[in-house]
C-alpha cells in the first residue's frame, strides 16, 4: 500500500514537499463491519490548506497530524466486505477517505454511489454531483435570493474553478438574467463564455477589474458568489446594488494568511455594505446536509440533461497528489481538480 503523509504544517504557501509518499502494509484480514477498498479518485480542496495548520481556524475542521496519513473526499471500489450493506464491486465514497491506494475502512462511514446517476463518470461525485455542486446550488438557494423574472445580475469570483463554474451556470438556471465571471487566465474566461454560458468573463490578472465590471454590469450587481475575498471582492462589493446579496462561499485569497474566517471587510467596503444593506452571511454547505439527497438528484438531472457543463482537471497517480493540491491553490485547474489513483 502506498500512503501519503503530511510532514510539515505551517503558515505560508503550501509546497509539494509538505507531503511525503510512503510504502506500508495493511492487515491481511478485515473485521466484521469493515471493508477493504481500492481507491479510485481523491479530491484536493482549498479547505485542506486550513487542515495544514495546527489551528485550522474552523470548529468543524480537524488539523492533519504531522506524519499521519492525510484524508479528504475520496471514491473507491469495495474489494472485500464484512459489512452487511456493502458487497464486493460496490462504489463508495467518504469525506474522510485516507490518501492510500488501498484501505480498510469502517463500512458504516461509507456512502454507496450509483454510477448511472452521473453517466458512469464516478469522479463527478467529488465535484458537480458532490460537495462542490451542493455548495454552488445550496449557496445560491440559501443565501442568493435569486428569483425568476427579477432581472438579476450575478457576479462569480473564482469562476473557472470547481464551485465557481457551477455557481454561474446554476445562477442562470435559477433565474439570473446576466452572469459575469472573474477568473485568472484568458483561457478560463473564454471557456466560461463559450462552454458554460456566462455572458462575460474578466481576467483579473489583466487590466482594470473595476472598469470592466462597470462596463459588463451596467445595472450593477445583485448577487455576488464570492469564492476568493480580498481585493477582487472589495471591487465587486463597491458595485453592488441596494439590498443585494453576497454568497460568502470562500475566501481563497486569504487562506495562506493567519486571519480569522471570514476575514473582516476593509472599513470603507464595510461602510458600503452597511449603507446599501448588502447581506453577507457565512455559508457552510455542511449545515444543509438535510437537503443533500434531493439536491444531488437535481444536480445529476441537470448533468444528464446537458444543462450543467462539467469540467475536470485530472492528475494521475497518488504520488502526484501534493503537487495537484499545490497547483489547484495556484489556479492550475479548470473545473474540479481530481487525482485519479487507480482505474
Ligand atoms: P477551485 O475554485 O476549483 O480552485 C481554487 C481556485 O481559486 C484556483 O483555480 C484559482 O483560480 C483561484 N485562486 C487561487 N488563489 C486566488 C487568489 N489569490 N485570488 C483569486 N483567485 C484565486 O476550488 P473550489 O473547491 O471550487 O473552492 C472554491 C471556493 O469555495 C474556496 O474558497 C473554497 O474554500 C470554497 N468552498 C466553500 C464551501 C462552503 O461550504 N462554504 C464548500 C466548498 C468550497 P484563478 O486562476 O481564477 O486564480
Amino acid at each position: 500500500v502506498f500512503d501519503f503523509k503530511i510532514i510539515l504544517g505551517k503558515n505560508g504557501v503550501p509546497v509539494a514537499e509538505n507531503f511525503r509518499l510512503e510504502q506500508s502494509t495493511i492487515a491481511d484480514t478485515i473485521q466484521v463491519g469493515q471493508v477493504r477498498v481500492r481507491t479510485l479518485y481523491l479530491s484536493v480542496d482549498p479547505y485542506m490548506r486550513c487542515r495544514m495548520n495546527e489551528d485550522t481556524g474552523s470548529d468543524y475542521l480537524l488539523p492533519w497530524q504531522l506524519s499521519e496519513v492525510a484524508d479528504g473526499g475520496g471514491i473507491g471500489v469495495v474489494e472485500e466486505s464484512k459489512h452487511d450493506n456493502l458487497a464486493k464491486g460496490d462504489f463508495v465514497t467518504s469525506f474522510n477517505w485516507p490518501w492510500q491506494t488501498v484501505a480498510i475502512l469502517d463500512g458504516s462511514f461509507l456512502q454507496k454511489l450509483v454510477p448511472q446517476l452521473v453517466n458512469g463518470r464516478l469522479s463527478y461525485f467529488l465535484g458537480a454531483a458532490g460537495i462542490t455542486g451542493l455548495t454552488a446550488l445550496l449557496g445560491i438557494r440559501e443565501k442568493g435570493h435569486v428569483a425568476v423574472g427579477a432581472n438579476q445580475t450575478m457576479v462569480v469570483s473564482g469562476a473557472a474553478g470547481a464551485c465557481g463554474s457551477l455557481a454561474g451556470q446554476i445562477g442562470r438556471l435559477e433565474g439570473c438574467s446576466r452572469v459575469v465571471g472573474i477568473a485568472g487566465t484568458d483561457e478560463k474566461c473564454s471557456i466560461l463564455v463559450q462552454e458554460m454560458g456566462f455572458d462575460a468573463a474578466i481576467n483579473y490578472k489583466k487590466g482594470n477589474v473595476a472598469e470592466q465590471l462597470c462596463e459588463l454590469c451596467p445595472g450593477g450587481v445583485d448577487v455576488y458568489f464570492d469564492n476568493v475575498g480580498g481585493d477582487i471582492s472589495d471591487t465587486v462589493i463597491s458595485q453592488m446594488n441596494q439590498n443585494s446579496h453576497i454568497i460568502l462561499c470562500g475566501q481563497i485569497s486569504q487562506y495562506n494568511k493567519d486571519v480569522p474566517y471570514p476575514p473582516p471587510l476593509p472599513p470603507d467596503i464595510e461602510k458600503i455594505q452597511k449603507e446599501r444593506n448588502i447581506t453577507r452571511e457565512r455559508f457552510l454547505v455542511l449545515n444543509y446536509m438535510d437537503k443533500q439527497e434531493a439536491s444531488v438528484l437535481q444536480l445529476c438531472q441537470w448533468i444528464q440533461e446537458g444543462k450543467l457543463k462539467v469540467r475536470e482537471t485530472v492528475v494521475e497517480g497518488l504520488a502526484n497528489i501534493g503537487a495537484a493540491f499545490q497547483s489547484m491553490m495556484n489556479g492550475g485547474n479548470i473545473g474540479k481538480q481530481i487525482v485519479s489513483v487507480s482505474k
